[in-house]
C-alpha cells in the first residue's frame, strides 16, 4: 500500500497516518517529522530548515526531495508507506512521480482531507494546549503568525498539488471535518474500493 494524505495543517493527516501504519503495518513517512528530528540533532539539513520552519515557509525543494528519495529506499518502505506532509509543491510532485517511476511503483491511493480552513487555527491551538498539558514540548510553528504562514504556503503552493493529481484522476477527497472515527472510516472505505492512483 503505497499513499499519501494531502491537506492544510491541522487537517488530521498525523492522526490518520497513524492509525493506517498500525492498520497496514507500513511505516508514516513524515517529512515534517524528519526535517524536526534533523533540526533537534543540529545536522547541516537542519540548520538550514530550523528558521524557515519555525516562520511557518516551506523548506527548499531539493531538501525534502533528498529526504524522502532515501527514505522511500529504505527496507522497511519496500511494502508500502504513507507519505505526510509530502509532496507540498507540484515540483515535489513531479520528484516524487519520476522516483517512483524509476523504482516501477505505483502509488494505490492520493486522499485529500478538505476542511474548513476558519476551524484550523482552532484546532492548531487545541494541539498546542494538548501537547503543554501532556507535558509535551510545544512546537514552535504552533503559534498563530506561524500558522497563518503555513496555511498561506498550503494554499498557494500545495493547492496545486492537489490538482497535479486530479489531473490524471488519481485524487480522492474525504471530509477532514467529521469526527476522527468517521474519517477513518471513509479513508477505509476508499482504500477497500481498491483506488488505484
Ligand atoms: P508538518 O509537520 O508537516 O506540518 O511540517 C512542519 C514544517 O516542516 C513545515 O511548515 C515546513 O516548514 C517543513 N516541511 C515539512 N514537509 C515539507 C515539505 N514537503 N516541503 C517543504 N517544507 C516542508
Amino acid at each position: 500500500m503505497r499513499l499519501i494524505l494531502l491537506g492544510p495543517p491541522g487537517a488530521g493527516k498525523g492522526t490518520q497516518s497513524v492509525r493506517l501504519t498500525q492498520k497496514y503495518g507500513i511505516p508514516q513517512l513524515s517529512t515534517g517529522d524528519m526535517l524536526r528530528a534533523a533540526v533537534a540533532a543540529q545536522t547541516p539539513i537542519g540548520m538550514k530548515a530550523r528558521a524557515i520552519m519555525d516562520a511557518g515557509g516551506l523548506v527548499p525543494d531539493d531538501i525534502v526531495v533528498g529526504i524522502i528519495a532515501e527514505r522511500i529506499a529504505e527496507p522497511d518502505a519496500a511494502a508500502g508507506f504513507i507519505l505526510d506532509g509530502f509532496p507540498r509543491t507540484v515540483q515535489q510532485a513531479e520528484a516524487l512521480d519520476a522516483i517512483l517511476a524509476e523504482k516501477r511503483m505505483g502509488l494505490d491511493a492520493v486522499i485529500e482531507l478538505k476542511v474548513d480552513e476558519n476551524a484550523l487555527q482552532n484546532r492548531i491551538a487545541q494541539r498546542a494546549k494538548d501537547m503543554e498539558a501532556a507535558g509535551q514540548t510545544v512546537r514552535a510553528d504552533d503559534n498563530p503568525d506561524a500558522f497563518k504562514k503555513r496555511l498561506d504556503a498550503y494554499r498557494t503552493q500545495t493547492t496545486p498539488v492537489s490538482a497535479h493529481y486530479a489531473r490524471t484522476g488519481r485524487l480522492r477527497t474525504v471530509d477532514g471535518m467529521a469526527p476522527i472515527e468517521a474519517v477513518s472510516k471513509a479513508i477505509d472505505g476508499l482504500l477497500s474500493l481498491g483506488v488505484r492512483a
